[in-house]
């Protein structure tokens, strides 16, 4: 006879292999400490995409982020004006309430700014510094080494970001005529993988000659293909134990960035390959640059990582029901638990973990309401115009009338209040 339990449990471990364990980062700011890598969970971050010099627009963006769940925030430091703007940024969300740690984003110019704004510097909790941009021959470890002294002097968490988009030529053409005097050449994309890792690995190895101390350093190889992203960090994952920073770089937009995305993380996650990710989204016109928090949060939450919302069981409708009441209250009970999140984080301690169900029809509607926290089966076409509510497994009460979503509202409101609130 199969015992079908220890089959069920074998066959979850199998897909849950132990997380890769790396060096733990600590970013800090104040009292605000995000560990990143070790034992700590996998950290959301993102990046503003607005115009650092605007020190206000850019600390409201970032606000919003990090209400959204972003646990770091990027901003992009690329002129002594933006530079300058940093300290105003970082003053201006202390002021709010907001002690997010700041990454910079520096390209070419980082030695200078980090050397000549060290007000800017000591505001920053990490530098991110991409070793194909710092500068080409005999200036290259110049003006990398600057960048370092600068996190060595502040004690900073440096990113080293390779991308293949500006992926050091010269490396990568040495590494080409290496391989093309091998006995069985590889082909150009195994070299340029190797290549990637191997720029991130290098820089992180002067780094240290430097005397950052490792665990101060994050790595990060992005590309923009899934296939490629999950072959260059899989062998980065293998040569090294940095924390790593995972992202498909320029995603793309919608669905397509966000399936992407979902697909290269995911899988490299559930590997336990990546130690805090960004989903690198192009938003769509008008839509909020949270966007990508929430993806990048979903992925996690999705995978059993993380869990920062309550979570939302809805069928998807069939022709069972003709009416979109149930996509409605659905919606509606999405968006109001996420909205108050913000401030039930601290107040209900525990309900990001909650599971709310609103369903179509009888069909799935009841069994899949009791495996919830609390679940409602709305009526479908032909069905008796009610609506049991399930709580904890158990039929509590029916709905019945116009006021179904109201009423189960208030009821998912009087539900939290009980189990999570301060008396419970
Ligand atoms: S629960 Fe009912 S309405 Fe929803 S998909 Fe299943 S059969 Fe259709």
């Amino acid at each position: 006879m199969i015992d079908t339990q220890s089959t069920i449990a074998q066959a979850i471990e199998a897909a849950n292999p132990a997380a890769r364990r790396s060096r733990q980062a600590t970013v800090r700011w104040g009292s605000r400490i995000v560990t990143v890598g070790g034992a700590a969970p996998v950290r959301v971050q993102s990046m503003t995409n607005t115009d650092t010099v605007d020190a206000i627009g850019t600390a409201i963006q970032i606000k919003e982020l990090a209400i959204a769940g972003s646990e770091m925030v990027r901003i992009t430091v690329n002129t002594p004006e933006a530079a300058d703007a940093v300290p105003a940024i970082r003053d201006q969300l202390d002021r709010m309430g907001v002690d997010v740690p700041l990454i910079g984003d520096f390209h070419y110019n980082g030695h200078r700014l980090l050397t000549e704004h060290p007000a800017m510097a000591q505001a920053l909790s990490k530098y991110r510094i991409n070793p194909g941009n710092v500068g080409k021959g005999d200036k290259k470890d110049r003006q990398f080494a600057m960048m370092i002294e600068a996190a060595v002097k502040y004690d900073k968490v440096v990113r080293i970001g390779v991308n293949w988009g500006s992926l050091d030529q010269e490396l990568l053409a040495q590494m080409m005529d290496e391989n093309a005097l091998r006995a069985e050449p590889w082909d150009a994309k195994q070299v340029m993988y190797q290549a990637l890792v191997q720029s991130a690995l290098s820089s992180a190895d002067y780094a240290r000659e430097l005397g950052l101390n490792p665990d101060n350093i994050i790595i990060s190889c992005k590309v923009s293909g899934v296939q490629d992203l999950i072959s260059v960090y899989r062998a980065l994952a293998a040569r090294c134990d940095y924390a790593l920073h995972l992202g498909l770089t320029e995603a793309g937009m919608g669905t397509k960035g966000t399936v992407a995305s979902s697909v290269a993380l995911g899988i490299l996650a559930q590997e336990g390959i990546g130690d805090t990710i960004r989903v690198s989204l192009t938003p769509q016109p008008g839509e909020s640059r949270t966007q990508e928090v929430v993806i990048a949060s979903e992925i996690l939450q999705s995978l059993g990582l993380r869990a920062f919302n309550p979570s939302v069981t809805a069928c998807p409708g069939c022709g069972r029901t003709t009416s979109t009441t149930f996509q409605e209250l659905a919606k509606q009970i999405d968006d109001f638990l996420r909205a108050q999140m913000p401030v039930w984080r601290s107040k209900y301690p525990g309900v990001e973990n909650m599971k709310v169900a609103v369903m179509g029809c009888i069909v799935n509607g009841p069994g899949e309401s009791k495996h919830a926290d609390i679940g409602i089966s709305l009526p479908g076409t032909g069905e008796a115009p009610a609506a049991p509510v399930f709580i904890d497994g158990e039929k509590a009460l029916t709905l019945r009338g116009e006021n179904i979503a109201t009423e189960f509202h208030a009821l998912v409101e009087n539900y939290i209040e009980k189990r999570f609130g301060a008396t419970a």
